[in-house]
């Protein structure tokens, strides 16, 4: 694959930036309440707290959109992220109920795409959790003996029983969930919230939150906002609040590529029948989907930890897109010709415990976060129910289900330069053993 041309993009992929960004706050203001950082979790619990007749005021650093929310891979997961095994491990009677939330996520995700009348290519091809070793294929095996006691539904198979490409052994298809385009998804999320009653305020960042008696001031450059609430929904750059709960998740720099367009006959001559996105059972993953443009996307395999708060912007590093190169060649020999196109990245944030989490800090600050990279349909999701949660007062079952009683967090594991690293060169050695890998003595990432 030639990575020679490729279009380092500093924003995403998928869309150009919006071009009616909304001016900053200029002016102290006084709402019922506010959240911070427009990213899928913030514009949906401020569109939710809208629509339930809340006077809520949205602020983002940027635009609503420019973080995660309109980079990521697209892949509607039905199942929850990180490591299952090891979730089932370590959480058993949680893990269904975690399970249960990923699939309701998934659905609310749907509902809102058609409510909104949302066009981003949605698809509803489930995904696909593929081996590409006999190692990886018994570990696909033992997730689907966990997901099925959990009450999911899946389906078992070679690739040619599940329609995706022979570069894959097989694998297990989660049924629900599918393949968008996350930034016309995101866009349209924020055409919603534009047009609710929320005020929302664009390249505003906030600088502090702080509780005073029962208002929270919520601090930035050109005005404070005092409210009677305050939703924090900042995702990785949660870390830059001193309000924010220590530990909470490590900030995680992942890598997407996309290759140009490829002639529909040789994309048809694949067996990728079925469309379902994949995603492999590395320690790290390798996603590849499929895109309504002829190209595919596919990433991660690396991941990268941020030096130190403030989130630095950065463009995804040549090695990184090598190695993803190289990678990418090996599942797909039959496209070794074709160039990388383009290549972005974002910040995803990774909690200590692997699980989706929420809560509350003191009477008056909510969380959300840290929907570990699986957070395209989570983070909206968990956004609307702490919406419900603030006007209803009760708290939903899925809710409950990722509530963390104290905001209180032990130090991620293998989450630092050297432990990404390492697990990193552990996935390239089982390649070159398994036979399944790429050049790993030629990576260099
Ligand atoms: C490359 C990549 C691939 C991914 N692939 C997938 C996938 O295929 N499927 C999946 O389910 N998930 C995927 N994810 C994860 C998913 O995108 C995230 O979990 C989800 O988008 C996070 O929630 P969010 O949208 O609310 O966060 P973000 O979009 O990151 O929103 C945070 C917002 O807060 C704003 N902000 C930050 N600090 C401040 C401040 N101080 N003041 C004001 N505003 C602030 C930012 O500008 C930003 O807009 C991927 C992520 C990446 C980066």
């Amino acid at each position: 694959m030639k990575t020679d041309n490729v279009a380092y993009t500093p924003f995403s992929g998928w869309i150009d930036p919006p071009g009616d960004v909304r001016p900053a706050l200029g002016a102290d203001v006084t709402c019922e309440v506010a959240v911070v950082g427009g990213g899928l979790a913030g514009m949906s619990t401020a569109l939710r707290l809208a629509e339930r007749g809340r006077d809520v005021v949205l602020l983002d650093a940027e635009f609503c959109g420019h973080g995660s929310a309109s980079r990521n891979a697209g892949q509607v997961a039905g199942a929850p992220g990180g490591d299952m095994q090891l979730l089932g491990l370590l959480y058993p009677k949680r893990f269904p109920r975690v399970v249960r939330v990923a699939e309701n996520a998934a659905h609310h995700v749907e509902g809102l795409i058609e409510r909104l009348d949302i066009d981003c290519d949605y698809e509803a091809t489930g995904n696909v959790l593929t081996a590409v070793s006999r190692g990886q294929m018994g570990r696909v095996r033992r997730v689907a003996r966990l997901l099925e006691k959990a009450g999911a539904k899946v389906e078992l198979g070679t690739s040619e029983e599940l329609g995706i490409p022979r570069g894959f052994l097989g694998g297990l298809r989660e049924s629900v969930g599918g393949l968008m385009n996350p930034g016309k998804f995101s866009l349209g999320i924020r055409r919603a919230v534009l047009a609710s009653g929320a005020r929302v305020f664009e390249q505003t960042r906030v600088t502090d939150v702080r509780q005073n008696g029962d208002q929270v001031v919520v601090r930035t450059p050109g005005g404070e906002v005092r409210a009677q609430q305050v939703v924090l929904a900042t995702n990785a750059y949660g870390g830059e609040l001193a309000i924010a709960p220590k530990r909470l998740s490590a900030p995680i720099w992942v890598t997407e590529v996309e290759t140009e367009p490829i002639d529909p006959a040789r994309l048809a001559a694949l067996g990728w029948t079925s469309r379902s996105g994949v995603v492999t059972q590395h320690n790290v993953m390798e996603n590849y989907r499929l895109t309504s443009r002829d190209t595919i996307v596919f990433g991660v395999r690396r991941l990268q930890r941020a030096r130190a708060h403030p989130l630095p912007p950065r463009q995804p590093d040549e090695a990184v897109v090598a190695d993803l190169a190289r990678a990418f060649e090996r599942r797909f020999p039959a496209l070794a010709d074709v160039a990388a196109a383009r290549a972005w990245g974002g910040w995803v944030a990774i909690t200590s415990s692997w699980l989706p989490v929420a809560g509350k800090v003191g009477d008056n600050v909510f969380y959300s976060a840290a929907c570990v990279g699986h957070g395209l349909a989570q983070a909206p999701y968990v956004g609307s129910l702490i919406a419900d949660l603030i006007v209803d007062g009760e708290q939903h079952e899925d809710l409950r289900s990722i509530w963390a009683q104290k905001p209180k967090f032990p130090p991620p594991l293998m989450m630092g330069p050297l432990g990404l690293r390492t697990v990193w060169a552990v996935d390239r050695f089982n390649d070159l053993i398994n036979g399944s890998g790429g050049n790993a003595r030629r990576g260099t990432a």
